[in-house]
């Protein structure tokens, strides 16, 4: 197999941006197994980038392509894959909703022309980019594979890290790739980087760091001929970061919060109270996936967006009322006699300033203040996210 790199964007051809992209590519696909024998700038036009594209499908295996996959008119990379493949662009849905989520997140409104990069042809899928707005395509067709990753570096190296270079090694044979991730919370990202400063710029195994909804994720990465050298290489590593910040890890890998917490209320014996207010029942619908079948989880109670709620067996539930700590202290342990439940939860509304987790049971009495300040539908999701890693970190003492 042999892989040719395609730069594009007409500031590289003008010289006012270095391509670096190359280099990185090339350094990365021999590591892959894949050596590169041709790589090539072209600038932002339609007919340069067609040529350019056949004439590589004509004599590479696997090319990758860096830039053009912006949302604006000059962006066309996207647009030359699929007229030289005649193939044609579609909206995929999935896409456009992560792609709303991420303006969402950011608090802005989502221009329209930003829906071309939810656009994927029959033979493409999406290589997710986790920094930016433009996610990368992989087209696999007769037998050429053809990636598409966009061109500010920082995105594109993550998701080469992540995502093409473990599979292209896999593909070439060069041997296995093992990753695992340690899912932390309490510790800043910064925090994290100094307190785990020696492990970081290391080859094989590789260390990433990365912010998430649910805390700082640390994603250890090695390769080796055979799997279970990899599994060797990687399991120093975790040790060390174990004995150094062992306390913050709450989960590895695919485990969620609500997975989490549902296996150590399970494992202990013990059974949950809910009462939502800003979460709106996203907390109840994440400790209730399918297939579980503990009965740890009693019920949680879900105040309407302003409104007040009768409590069955008496009272009222105002969740206006809940701002502040002391009352969401209190509605926890009122959640405990609720649902007659060890523990009791209460995620707070939200003020201009954010809102409170309250946790409580015979031994435990915690409160915490979230700032936030994201739109309510983001706000929604995290603090229920959030809520359930601290229920989690207090479960596992
Ligand atoms: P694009 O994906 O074409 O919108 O690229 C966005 C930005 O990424 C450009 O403005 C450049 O700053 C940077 N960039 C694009 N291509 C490269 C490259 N080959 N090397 C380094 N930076 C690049
Ligand atoms: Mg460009």
């Amino acid at each position: 197999m042999n892989a040719e790199i395609i730069a594009i964007g007409h500031e590289l051809l003008m010289g006012e941006t270095v391509d670096t992209n190359t280099s990185f590519l090339a350094q990365e696909l021999s590591r892959a197994g894949i050596p590169v024998r041709w790589a090539g700038i072209v600038g932002d036009d339609i007919s340069d980038l067609n040529y350019a594209i056949s004439q590589a499908g004509d004599r590479a295996d696997v090319i990758v392509t860096t830039g053009g996959l912006g949302p604006t008119s000059d962006d066309l990379t996207r647009e030359a894959v699929a007229g030289v493949l005649l193939e044609e662009m579609k909206v995929d849905s999935g896409l456009l909703e992560w792609l709303e989520g991420v303006f969402v997140s950011r608090g802005m409104p989502m221009p329209r022309t930003n829906i071309k990069q939810a656009m994927l042809i029959p033979s493409a899928e999406t290589v997710p980019n986790p920094q930016g707005t433009a996610p990368g395509w992989w087209v696999r067709k007769n037998d050429t594979h053809i990636i598409l990753l966009p061109g500010p570096p920082r995105e594109l190296k993550r998701m080469w890290t992540e995502t093409v270079g473990p599979e292209l090694a896999l593909m070439s044979g060069v041997g296995s790739v093992v990753t695992r991730t340690l899912k932390t919370v309490g510790i800043s990202e910064g925090g994290i980087d100094e307190m785990l400063h020696g492990l970081f710029g290391l080859q094989n195994p590789y260390l990433g760091i990365y912010a998430h909804q649910d805390g700082i994720h640390l994603r250890m990465i090695a390769r080796a001929p055979e799997e279970d050298e990899a599994q060797v290489l990687i399991q120093p590593m975790e040790s060390e970061i174990r004995s150094i910040i062992g306390e913050a890890i709450w989960g590895v890998d695919d485990e969620t919060p609500g997975n989490r917490a549902r296996e150590l209320l399970s494992a202990s014996g013990a059974t949950l109270g809910v009462i939502e207010g800003i979460s709106g029942g996203v907390l109840a619908s994440q400790l209730t996936q399918p297939n579980a079948h503990s009965n740890s989880f009693k019920g949680s109670l879900i105040a309407s967006a302003n409104g007040i709620v009768e409590v069955p067996g008496g009272g009222t539930f105002d969740a206006n009322d809940m701002t502040g700590g002391p009352a969401a202290l209190e509605m926890a342990n009122r959640a405990r006699t609720l649902f007659n439940s060890d523990y009791g939860l209460c995620v707070s509304a939200r003020d201009e300033s954010g809102y409170y987790i309250a946790i409580a049971s015979s031994e435990v009495q915690h409160v915490s203040q979230i700032q936030a300040t994201y739109a309510r539908a983001v706000t929604m999701q995290r603090s229920a996210t959030t809520a359930l890693v601290q229920l989690v970190s207090i479960l596992k003492r």
